[in-house]
């Protein structure tokens, strides 16, 4: 039985000899199981490759895979998933924030256990700003509402999947990826293990407010057909109120004659308008450009050295 380890570092110097430790460690607690660490660069500008190189001559466990540039975190996962050969495949944090103490647990579960994966959730969102905390947790109960597939508040990315998982998740090739909604579309009976929040062991976080909020926007456009819905019913919704307004001021006109007034509330109605329909045309362009970037069927990742012979460099 192998247990691949998946790891996507960027600018992750600082904290990958302290993870390296603490993989040794587990690894001696699996020690019935082949291990295999697969870090992937993801275009880091510090000295993670040169770490990376020494780890990889003096231990056979370790593949890196370095990309040409930065393609997110996505696109590392997805490195990792594509050419990882074990049995037990899993995705972990470089910065200690997914602590590998749980896995020979997951792995316990899944042996013994009737489970395809093992996924971890936060229960607490200890050490980080709360602001971020209240907007994330509106983000996962939009979501819920808006989407088919379940996304559990907190989820980590940090599973432990079987083979038939995995195979499952590398068969989704979209373009834009969104792992806590693929990893619940493909299905399969998920554990669910609860965690405390730790904080990262060094370095500093990649994700600002703003990439976590585009992030978050990806989510719901990958996942959910219902802002397109909500820009039709605003159109029906309107057309319905002009009716109402028509009928209204033909009426009064047969009544009471002609007044001429009311420039002000035209012009009111017609930035209204002119702005709800700039809105629904934006939602329109957020599924357009979605699309324009599938059919280009760019590879996710570019790999431009890696210490793997049979690496797939590009996919
Ligand atoms: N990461 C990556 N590419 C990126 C951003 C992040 O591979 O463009 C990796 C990063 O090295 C880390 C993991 O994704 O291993 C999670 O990132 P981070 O700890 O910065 O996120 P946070 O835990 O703050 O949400
Ligand atoms: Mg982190």
């Amino acid at each position: 039985m192998k247990i691949s380890l998946i790891i996507p570092c960027h600018n992750e110097e600082k904290a990958i000899p302290f993870l390296y430790e603490e993989l040794d460690k587990v690894s001696k607690e699996l020690s019935k199981y082949e291990m295999e660490f697969l870090f992937v660069n993801d275009g880091s500008t510090d000295g993670t490759i040169e770490i990376l190189r020494e780890l990889a001559a003096k231990d056979v466990r370790i593949h890196y895979y370095s990309f040409s540039r930065n393609f997110g975190k996505e696109a590392a996962m997805y490195a990792g998933f594509c050419n990882a050969a074990g049995d037990y495949v899993a995705v972990m944090d470089a910065d200690l924030q997914d602590p590998p103490s749980l896995l020979p647990e997951m792995v316990r579960i899944l042996e013994e256990e009737d489970y395809d994966s093992v996924a971890t959730r936060r229960v607490s969102r200890a050490g980080e700003p709360p602001i971020r905390s209240f907007f994330a947790r509106q983000f996962y109960k939009l979501i819920n509402k808006i989407s088919d597939v379940d996304i559990v508040d907190g989820a980590r990315d940090y599973r432990l999947m079987k083979r038939s998982m995995v195979d499952a998740v590398v068969q989704l090739q979209e373009y834009n990826r969104f792992s806590k909604g693929i990893f619940g579309w493909v299905g399969f009976k998920t554990c669910w293990l609860p965690y405390e929040n730790t904080k990262r062991v060094a370095g500093e976080t990649n994700w600002s407010f703003w990439k976590l909020f585009k992030y978050a926007m990806d989510g719901i456009v990958n996942f959910s057909q219902v802002p397109l819905t909500i820009a039709s019913y605003c159109g029906v919704f309107l057309t319905f109120v002009s009716f109402i307004a028509i009928l209204f001021v033909v009426i009064r006109k047969l009544i009471f004659g002609d007044p001429v007034a009311g420039w002000a509330s035209l012009v009111c109605i017609i930035t209204f308008l002119g702005g709800v329909q700039l809105f629904c045309i934006g939602i329109m362009g957020q599924y357009i450009s979605k699309t324009y970037l599938e059919t280009k069927k760019r590879p996710h990742y570019i790999i431009s050295e890696s210490n793997d012979e049979d690496v797939t460099a590009v996919h």
